[in-house]
């Protein structure tokens, strides 16, 4: 199985996409420069969407085929 990795590049925090698979889900690295959630949009064929933000650096987002 693929992950994607989203990666605080301050903190070196890591968020797994995959951990964002309901609706209303949010988390942030430990200094709080990332936040990753999940959004309903209305009329979307799809229930919800994984939105990154940052405040920083922008973070490092990468695939893998494992989890550390
Ligand atoms: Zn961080």
């Amino acid at each position: 199985m693929k992950y994607t990795v989203v990666k605080c590049m301050n903190c070196k925090t890591i968020l797994y996409k995959e951990d964002f698979n309901k609706e209303r889900i949010t988390k942030s690295c430990e200094c709080g420069e990332i936040t990753v959630s999940t959004q309903i949009i209305e009329n979307s064929i799809y229930p919800w969407y994984v939105t990154v933000s940052h405040t920083g650096a922008r973070p490092d987002i990468y695939e893998t085929n494992e989890r550390g």
